[in-house]
């Protein structure tokens, strides 16, 4: 993780810190013991015959490493696998699902398990890390990605040739799974959902074909990986539009949480009047072991001079402790929140929100944010809001707002749930829209992030294309 003015960033260092040693140690020691427990618990084990089947590697329970490659990102989450199989291209890929087909087995296709909920359990998980090839198109302005490449290495790329992708906040998660999911960007506003900026996804469908998925071959599949999930077939590659990436500029800056009232009001100002090529979150912080704060974070597709004028309502504001904004480089995106890149147990609740009245302004600052660790709303709008022929359709609510809370313990799973129900309930069903897909969380399910007519055209191309489930995402749409 980079955090840059590493002096005047006491809060983010305190974030890190505190990250750091609960990724370190509890993720390992929950994740052990969830590991251990699933491989103990008897799903039984894929047949051996699977190492034969493919000629990517092939962890079964009790194998050295096995619970490693099982164990997701999210360390919080337990899920009992048959097998890891990690494929090592897309004819293997083929190989393994004419395998689960013709053994009644499902796929969990999970590159790295940042979205794991759980339904992972009893399948073969399959891991993308080999399919990790990453060639940009300077000149037809595009890339395509491999199913097991990250966002940081597509920014990486795409920088050297003076473009962007549209990331979001953590470039750690892979493309595939961000992507099939709708990905909410930085550069939404802009660009719209990175499901937007798909030109074609290389598939394996259920029958073990090699297919190619455009907006007009196998259209209905096209259609729905644009953010409905991975319910509809492995994929293993996609082809993305880049966008011109001149320069950026961006940050974060904090002020003691009794500001927030001033803060939350310029934010209301600024995100009423910005442009398409600005984009501000709002959050309040309880970062561990430091007073309450409040932050708002910042990315401007344009220089400084006019990124700070659109933004100098913030200036205004005094007891500013920190302010890291600059001009940045576009693979530095991760350095603005200093979100984990390393497992973490967390837990997580996300909604859109349709406005930020009055009203809801008094109900985000009545209590203290703690046991969460932040509450964060990201405004919306431009091309998020633009109609789309795709799962990840127009958006328009003005707002998302998001929930973050570190578990430490058992317990504090049910203490953040119900923190972030709480402020879900005062805010209310006239305020408070679908979940963002890539934001589910467990316990719910595909249902709560679209609407009937997206989630029906949904499970009508699921059971045509998957008839016996053979893949299994995190959220099913079938669920
Ligand atoms: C720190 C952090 C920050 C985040 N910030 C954002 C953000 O700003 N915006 C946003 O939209 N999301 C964000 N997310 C959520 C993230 O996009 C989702 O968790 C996403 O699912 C991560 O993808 P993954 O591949 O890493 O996860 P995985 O859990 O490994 O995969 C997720 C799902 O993708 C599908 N999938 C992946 N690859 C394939 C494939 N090759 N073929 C078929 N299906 C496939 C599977 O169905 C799987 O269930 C963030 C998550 C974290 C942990």
């Amino acid at each position: 993780m980079s955090i840059r003015k590493v002096g005047r960033n006491l809060p983010s260092d305190l974030s890190r810190r505190h990250f750091l040693a609960l990724g370190g140690g509890v993720a390992v020691a929950s994740t052990l013991a969830a590991c251990s427990a699933g491989a103990e618990g008897g799903t039984p084990a894929a047949g051996k015959d699977l190492r034969s089947a493919i000629r990517g590697r092939i962890l079964l329970p009790g194998d050295e490493g096995f619970d490693l490659a099982a164990r997701p990102w999210n360390s919080t989450i337990d899920q009992s696998v048959r097998a890891v199989a990690h494929i090592a291209d897309a004819d293997d890929a083929a190989a393994l699902v004419r395998y689960a087909h013709s053994a009644g087995m499902s796929l969990a296709v999970q590159p790295i398990g940042h979205g794991a909920s759980g339904a992972a359990e009893g399948t073969i998980l399959v891991r993308t890390d080999q399919l990790d090839q990453l060639r940009i198109d300077a000149g037809a302005r595009s890339a395509r990605v491999g199913a097991g490449v990250s966002w940081n290495a597509v920014q990486a790329a795409s920088a050297a040739a003076n473009l962007t992708g549209a990331p979001g906040s953590s470039s750690a998660v892979s493309v595939a799974g961000y992507t099939l999911g709708g990905g909410l960007s930085w550069f939404g506003r802009k660009y719209g959902w990175a499901a937007d900026n798909v030109k074609a996804f290389d598939v394996i469908d259920a029958q073990g074909r090699r297919l190619r998925a455009t907006a007009d071959t196998e259209a209905d599949l096209y259609w729905a990986l644009r953010g409905g999930g991975g319910d509809f077939a492995l994929v293993t590659a996609i082809e993305l539009e880049l966008h011109p990436a001149p320069t950026l500029y961006g940050g974060r800056m904090l002020w003691p949480v009794q500001r927030a009232p001033e803060v939350l009001a310029a934010f209301r100002s600024v995100t009423g009047q910005a442009p398409n090529e600005l984009t501000v979150w709002f959050s309040l912080f309880q970062f561990p072991k430091a007073p309450p704060m409040v932050g708002i974070d910042a990315t401007y597709l344009g220089d400084a001079a006019e990124g700070s004028r659109l933004l100098r309502q913030f200036d205004d504001i005094g007891g500013r402790v920190s302010d890291t904004r600059s001009t940045m480089a576009f693979t530095a995106l991760d350095s603005i929140t200093t979100e984990p890149s390393t497992p973490t147990p967390s837990r997580h609740r996300a909604a859109f929100l349709a406005d930020l009245d009055d009203a809801a302004v008094g109900k985000l600052l009545a209590e203290p944010v703690a046991p969460l660790l932040s509450v964060q709303i990201r405004h919306l709008g431009g091309a998020l809001a633009e109609p789309s022929d795709s799962p990840a359709s127009a958006i328009s609510e003005r707002y998302y707002i998001g929930f973050l809370g570190i578990q430490t313990k058992p317990d504090d799973a049910a203490a953040i749930q119900a923190r972030s129900q709480k402020y879900l309930d005062a805010l209310g069903p006239e305020l408070i829209g679908r979940t963002p897909f890539t934001m589910l969380t467990p316990g719910q399910t595909a249902r709560d992030a679209f609407s009937h007519d997206i989630i029906d055209r949904l499970r009508e191309i699921k059971r045509a294309r998957d008839p016996h489930g053979l893949f299994r995402s995190n959220y099913q749409v079938l669920d």
